[in-house]
This record gives C-alpha cells, structure tokens and sequence, in this order.
C-alpha cells in the first residue's frame, strides 16, 4: 500500500512536468517489438532504431529474415552492436516460432496472461525481463513497468526500492503498480534519469522528485551560477 501511494506520488509530480507522454495510436506487433528490443539492448536509441529499419526495410515479412543465415541478419544488424548475439537471438526466435509454433508470429501470447506471456518469452536467448516487459507494455498494451538503468537508479535514488538488480526491482514494483499508468510512469521516469536524474552529476536543484526523493548526495549546486562561470572563465 506504501509502496502504491509512493508510486503514484511519483507518477503525479512527473506529469506536472512532463505531462502524459504520446503513445501511438496504432498498436505495434508484439514481434516488431520483441525484435526491436533484442536490438536496442547496450546501444542508444539511434544505432538499434538503425538497425531495426535496415533490417525491415530489407526484409519486410518475418519468414524472409528466418531464412537468412546468423551471419547475414549479424551483417545487417551490425549498427546496433552485439551483432553476433543479437542476430543470433533473432535468428533463435524465428525458428523457435517456426517449428514449434508452425507460424512466425507471437500471437499466441493474447491468450496468455502476463505473467505466463513473461514466463514465455525470457525462454528466449537473449531476452530477460526488461526485453520481454516492453513487448507486455508496448504491444500487449498491459500495466507493466520495464526496469532499465534508467528506471532502476532514479527509483533506488528516490528510495521507493533498495536493488540494484533491475529484474528484482521489477518484481517489487510492479505487483503494485496501478491501474492504467505504467506507461506514462515508465516513460517519464525514463525522461527524467536521461535528462535530469543522470548517473554523474544529477541536476537535484531541478528536479520535480526533489523534496520526495531520499536520494542522500543529492547535487544542490546552483546550476546557471555554474554555467556562468564556466562561460566567463572560457571567455578568457
Ligand atoms: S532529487 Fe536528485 S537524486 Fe533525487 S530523483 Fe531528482 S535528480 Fe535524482
């Protein structure tokens, strides 16, 4: 109950400064995703969003790319990094659908529920549960919370959660998570340890979550004063 209250106190300060992010109109295909996110693992959103066009624009149908070799989806895939064990996750994924399935498709996951959908897909090389959470959260359109780096620091930060295993602090927070915001909660926490709440240097004096968060070495340093005197100081 403490655990809820505090997410949505969070949740309610984030949309005062963000408000709710977009969310496409059209629901992605749960493989597109599943893909997507193999590729995104360990890279910016620039490299794996690279490799995902390049794959798809070359290969438009699934059944198409599972009939290529490990070493041909590695060498359109490469951009992304990891190329070798992303492609060969990929290539794993379509066969698996392929023989065991007898379709490449993740369809079958609908008359699942969340939990069983979870327990499907980190059977896969390669994927864990931040990797299959977003194909719950962003295909599946149901109430999860991936944890990334982002979402695991800035919440062991504010102190809803002592982890520093994103796969335990999905556990702990999404059992209470709820209703209908771990979209707009995942997406703006993740805005937040990007712009605001970054590893080094986090910018506390601006930050929405600062009189809630716990966090004990917040950075208090006046940040214009500090802009300024770096500008007056290169000028010279
Ligand atoms: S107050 Fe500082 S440490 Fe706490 S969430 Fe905000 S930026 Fe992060």
């Amino acid at each position: 109950m403490i655990l809820k209250k505090s997410i949505l106190k969070i949740n309610n300060l984030l949309l005062k400064k963000y408000g709710i992010p977009p969310r496409s109109e059209s629901i992605p295909d749960p493989l597109d995703i599943l893909i997507g996110t193999i590729l995104s693992q360990n890279t910016n959103d620039r490299n794996s969003y690279k490799a995902y066009i390049k794959l798809k624009t070359s290969y438009p149908d699934w059944t198409d790319v599972e009939k290529l070799s490990q070493k041909e989806i590695e060498t359109i895939v490469k951009v992304a990094g990891l190329g070798k064990q992303k492609s060969s996750a990929i290539k794993k994924v379509l066969t698996f659908l392929k023989n065991k399935r007898g379709r490449i498709s993740l369809d079958y996951l609908n008359e699942l529920d969340d939990s069983e959908i979870l327990n499907e897909l980190i059977k896969f090389e390669g994927v864990g549960l931040k990797t299959a959470s977003c194909v719950l959260l962003f295909a599946l359109r149901t109430n999860s919370c991936p944890v990334d780096t982002h979402v695991n620091r800035t919440l062991n930060r504010i102190g809803i959660v002592n982890s520093k295993n994103p796969e335990k602090t999905f556990v702990i927070i999404n059992e209470p998570m709820p209703e209908n915001i771990a979209h707009q909660f995942h997406t703006n926490l993740i805005r937040l340890g990007r712009e605001i709440c970054k590893p080094q240097n986090p910018n506390c004096k601006i930050c929405p979550l600062l009189k809630f968060c716990k966090f004990e070495d917040k950075n208090l340093q006046n940040f214009n004063r500090d802009r300024k005197s770096t500008r007056l100081n290169s000028s010279h």
